[in-house]
């Protein structure tokens, strides 16, 4: 699952070559820096790895979906559709943007069931942001249809699937704009860091100065920049493009090891009748992250994962996760904020003081996903699923 676990001499490396500079910032110090420009070199192979034209690193993949919803105009007013079963920071940068989240059940796959988000559309909605979890793609063509149709952006938070793709094309690369995270557990890391990847050059050079205070990036040095626009410090260090980097060049070899691994869960759980897999729109896509899989009650899910997790192996119930589900985003729910919200913000949340998602909570509740570690060996994996299976059907 994520990067640090293949990590060596490469990440040193490349992060020793900036070391011996001692220019740690991306922008400028043209003579210093001495031909190092490691920020600039992770857009390159991002848009290269991914085909797309234009990839703007940030310091995170919060502050990267933060910039791609500033870059795309949304503000004060305009509704953001996103899942229920996502990472705190999808809407944390829906609020920072001034925005309203609106949250819409998930499906079988895990990620924005089509059905609901049409259902969700107002005259007020901007944005239809699916996030891609655990490495896995949204239904695009349904979520692309909707947008076409109702004239409304889509804007993928790729922020776990990293390397997926959706019908052979990048996933990230299908909306209008798309977000990845390279913080720590990502399936590849800069320690911290991610990216905003489109191919709208306008959109792009937006994100560009958004994510440096508005510098357009165009001075003889960095004092005689002109500021078009305001903008943030959201900027990558050059010593986590470095570790990017070194990262990305074993993308490949990450992405082969876990769908071996996968395949072998997968296989192996197959023999159990009672257990469901994830639907996959696209199945040869999965970066394979995680295997996500279904048991036909919620108690025989909740017993089956405490099991695992007592035959040592690892196992996520989300429905009882703080910070992937909204049942336990209290914080969230009730508002609590450490400044006020714009008005209208706070009475558009008002609702889900006591919004129940009985749907959602009808998938989330029967559902395990167990992580693909980089560290283990096809043999070391073939143990781990025999005693997964020794598990689950301990409980069934
Ligand atoms: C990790 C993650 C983010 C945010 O990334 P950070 O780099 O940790 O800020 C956003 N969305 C999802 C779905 C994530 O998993």
């Amino acid at each position: 699952m994520p990067g640090f676990e293949l990590f060596g001499a490469e990440e040193k490396k490349e992060v020793n070559d900036v070391l011996e500079t001692g220019i740690y910032m991306r922008y400028g110090f043209d003579g210093p820096r001495k031909g190092i420009w490691k920020a600039k070199e992770l857009e390159q192979a991002i848009s290269s790895k991914l085909n797309v034209p234009y990839t703007q690193l940030t310091s995170s993949g919060t502050t990267a979906l933060t910039t791609a919803l500033a870059a795309l105009g949304v503000g004060a007013g305009d509704e953001v559709i996103m899942p229920t079963f996502t990472f705190v920071a999808s809407f944390e940068s829906i609020f920072s943007v001034g925005a309203t989240p609106v949250l819409v059940d998930v499906d079988d796959t895990l990620t924005l069931d089509p059905r609901a988000v049409e259902a969700a559309i107002t005259p007020r909605t901007k944005v239809i942001m699916p996030v891609h979890m655990c490495g896995a793609m949204a239904d695009l063509d349904a979520l692309k249809a909707i947008c076409d149709k109702h004239s409304l952006i889509l804007l993928e938070d790729a922020c776990q699937s990293f390397g997926a793709t959706y019908k052979g094309q990048a996933i990230g690369t299908i909306g209008h704009a798309g977000a990845f995270s390279f913080d720590f557990v990502k399936t590849i890391t800069c320690a911290e860091g991610g990216a905003v990847v489109t191919h709208d050059k306008d959109l792009y050079i937006k994100c560009d100065g958004y994510s440096d205070h508005g510098h357009d990036h165009l001075g003889v040095d960095r004092g005689a920049d002109q500021h078009p626009f305001m903008g943030y410090n959201f900027r990558i260090s050059e010593l986590h493009a470095a570790v990017g980097l070194a990262q990305i060049r074993k993308l490949d070899k990450f992405l082969a090891i876990q769908r071996t691994t996968k395949k072998i869960f997968k296989d192996a759980l197959a023999t159990i009748p009672a257990i469901s897999f994830r639907r996959l729109p696209d199945a040869e896509g999965d970066s394979a992250t995680f295997l996500g899989f279904f048991l036909p009650e919620e108690g025989q899910a909740r017993a089956a994962a405490a099991a695992m997790k007592a035959a040592g192996l690892a196992a996520f119930y989300w429905y009882d996760n703080n910070w992937h589900y909204i049942r336990n985003w209290d914080h969230f729910k009730q508002s609590t904020s450490l400044n006020r919200f714009a008005p209208g913000l706070a009475q558009a949340l008002e609702v889900y003081k006591i919004k129940q998602f009985p749907v959602s909570d009808a998938i989330m509740s029967r559902c395990i996903s167990t992580p693909i570690s980089l560290a283990w060996s096809e043999q070391e994996a073939k143990e781990r699923a025999d005693k997964m299976v020794q598990a689950i059907k301990s409980v069934l």
